[in-house]
């Protein structure tokens, strides 16, 4: 059996498939975030209560928020008990086995690499946009690691200056620590800044679709003005690995007529004669975090 771990900063959720990756059964757990042995007890109960369901020793990967660099050592905002932390150690010596670890995001990529939307490429780049911007880039139906674990972090390049001044846009300072990160523009959060910002009302992403849907004048300018810099910043995506599709997960992505219009905002961005690639939804959507932390213990094991 393969566990695919997925942790959030609420929910930590147990998906558990075979070896053809069917599914056999999820189970959801709050997620302790203060105490780290809280933390590490909670993953082990899990697995050993699937470990002795299923009468095997199964293999283990985790997804979670935040960065994982070089050494194994977590950085997470959203659970303040992992930081500086190695997960991936620290669980597989309590339960005598080797446990693959990757970003959530990243996970997502794989997920619908290998099985996903993005089956039948070779260069996979799979975007997350919701309440942050995120992903990761696959070749081959593998992970492309890097020497930090922070290539293709599109959500923390900075707006351009052109765009900047196009829109006459105030300077954001992101939670990361650097000035105005695309993503405080293309999240969904960003959008309703957006809306704000051109004299909208207060209101939510859904209401706002639907005036955009209906003609309002000013949802289609905030839109018009979204689609200009989610189509820069996927740009930077196109200039750094030149996918041959970008599969999109996240609330943003069920977005129809964002996904339809995407690739033309994406070329507006790119030297002429050089076009976007293909931009789909995801196939397993919120399922493809421990969709794809399973797909990472099999690879690990494979080795
Ligand atoms: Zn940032």
């Amino acid at each position: 059996m393969i566990y695919g771990l997925d942790i959030g900063g609420t929910k930590i959720e147990i998906a558990i498939f075979n070896q053809q990756l069917d599914l056999q059964e999820r189970r959801r757990i709050p997620t302790p975030k203060i105490s780290y042995s809280a933390f590490i007890d909670a993953l082990v109960t899990l697995v050993t209560q699937a470990d002795e369901k299923y009468c095997v020793k199964g293999i283990i990967g985790i997804g979670m928020p935040g960065i994982i660099d070089a050494n194994g050592l977590s950085l997470s905002a959203n659970i303040p008990c992992v930081n500086n932390k190695n997960v991936a150690h620290d669980l597989g010596k309590r339960l005598d086995r080797k446990v693959a670890i990757e970003n959530d995001c990243r996970c997502f990529a794989l997920s619908e690499a290998v099985d996903g939307a993005g089956k039948n490429y070779s260069n996979v780049y799979g975007a997350i946009i919701g309440t942050g911007a995120a992903g990761g880039f696959t070749i081959n139906q593998q992970l492309y690691t890097s020497r930090q674990g922070i290539a293709g972090e599109y959500g923390h390049m900075q707006l351009p200056a052109s765009l900047q001044q196009k829109y006459q846009l105030p300077i954001k300072a992101c939670g990361c620590g650097l000035p105005n990160c695309f993503e405080g523009y293309i999240s969904g959060p960003g959008i309703l800044f957006l809306h704000q910002h051109f004299g909208g009302d207060a209101v939510d992403v859904p209401t706002l679709v639907k005036r955009w849907h209906e003609g309002d004048a000013l949802a289609t300018i905030t839109f018009e003005c979204f689609l200009d810099i989610l189509g820069a910043s996927f740009s930077t995506i196109v200039m750094a690995y030149d996918p041959d599709i970008i599969v999109m997960g996240g609330g943003i992505s069920l977005i129809e007529r964002v996904i339809e219009r995407l690739p033309t905002h994406i070329e507006a961005h790119l030297f002429t004669n050089f076009n976007s690639p293909q931009v789909i939804q995801a196939q397993f959507g919120d399922a493809s975090g421990g969709r794809g932390a399973a797909i990472l213990a099999r690879q690990l094991h494979a080795v």
